[in-house]
């Protein structure tokens, strides 16, 4: 730290990623990637060299070319979409246009909340997830508050009942509810519908996990008009070119293919219920998962420990620093091989092999 940062920041606690070792010497179970490459499409258009010509050129500050794209796919108007690089640019400019009067979240979610929310100076109440790690939805009603959901959750693969989102929704009326879908292409269900029905619900979506791009960073979110004009007068206060050229072409090349990229959700779901049933069998307890996760812990062995034991055999998986959850591991599932290895691993280090 140099003398120079303004004190305010001093003792801020920034968010840590998860490791991102140097290619190809670890599996990779520990940031949610797709194991998947892009579609044959999307890469080309990546590499398209008449693209990289116009790279001389800013973007369309209104992305009008992908919004279309994006409004097509999902049934909605241009009109009702906002695009960010990635979405936790948008969670990040949704909590300053909307957070005004305090946020509210479970105090086991995705961990960038309640440093975004402590960053923009934004009070913020977290509510306990009940000890099965479900969220009680009476937390969430008439809050007088920023709701802000994971759905389905992070990091426990979770997702609420429609029912309860609604209830959620509609007992905040006078407040912005956020659904974060990062995970919803895997199982989960959709609440991009109910943008129609409701003018303050802000559905947030991303590239990152279902589409394979991760490291284009793209993300999207689908809300009313008002909410959607909101956050573009906040993007153009901050950033107005923040999705590049090559960003926004692939976004709308990747919808193009988008069969492709939803074959790989039903591939990784299929092997997601396979990895589950072998933890199981091995004496694991696994969440059920609608997500390209899972989060288990086992009666045999500390969470800390077999995060070590996995990492020194070249797996990596994630470990929390959260007293709640140490015990656990969140494991993203990758290839079905990568799993078959993973779990073969785990077998010898639980020294159960051969059995
Ligand atoms: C991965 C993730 C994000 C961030 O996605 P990006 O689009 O890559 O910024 C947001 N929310 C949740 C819950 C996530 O897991």
């Amino acid at each position: 730290m140099s003398k120079f940062l303004n004190e305010k920041f001093k003792d801020f606690q920034e968010y840590t990623p998860g490791e991102q070792p140097k290619a190809g010497e670890y599996i990779k179970l520990n940031t949610n990637e797709s194991p998947y490459p892009p579609g044959p499409l999307t890469r080309a258009k990546a590499c398209d060299p008449e693209n990289a010509k116009r790279l001389r050129l800013y973007p369309d500050p209104d992305l009008r070319a992908l919004k279309q794209a994006l409004a097509k796919r999902y049934g909605v108007e241009p009109t009702n979409v906002f695009c960010a690089n990635g979405s936790d640019d948008i969670l990040y400019v949704s909590f300053m246009a909307f957070g005004q009067d305090g946020l509210v979240f479970p105090d086991i979610t995705y961990g960038f909340y309640d440093v975004f929310a402590g960053f923009i100076g934004q009070p913020f109440e977290t509510k306990k997830l009940k000890d099965d790690f479900t969220i009680d939805v009476n937390d969430y009603l008439n809050t007088g508050k920023m709701v802000v959901i994971a759905d389905p959750n992070a990091p426990t693969g979770l997702e609420l009942l429609t029912s309860d989102i609604r209830k959620i929704i509609e007992s905040n009326s006078d407040h912005v509810v956020l659904i974060d879908q990062a995970y919803a292409d895997f199982g989960g269900t959709s609440y991009i519908p109910l943008t129609k029905e409701y003018d303050n619900l802000i559905v947030c979506c991303t590239y990152s996990k279902s589409r394979s791009l991760a490291g284009a960073r793209l993300g999207f979110a689908v809300a009313s008009e008002g909410l959607i004009k909101d956050l573009e007068k906040l993007k153009f206060s901050m950033n107005p070119y923040s999705v590049n050229r090559t960003t926004a072409e692939i976004g709308i090349t990747a919808l193009e293919e988008d069969d492709y990229y939803m074959e790989n959700c039903k591939k990784i779901a299929e092997t997601r219920e396979w990895t589950t049933e072998e933890l199981k069998k091995l004496g694991f307890y696994v969440i059920p998962s609608k997500t390209n996760f899972i989060f288990a812990s086992s009666p045999d062995i500390s969470g800390e420990s077999l995060y070590t034991q996995l990492k020194d055999r070249k797996i990596l998986v994630r470990h929390f620093d959260n007293e709640r959850i140490s015990n656990y591991n969140r494991i993203t599932i990758g290839k079905r091989e990568d799993m078959s290895i993973f779990i073969d691993t785990v077998k010898e280090i639980l020294g159960k092999q051969g059995e």
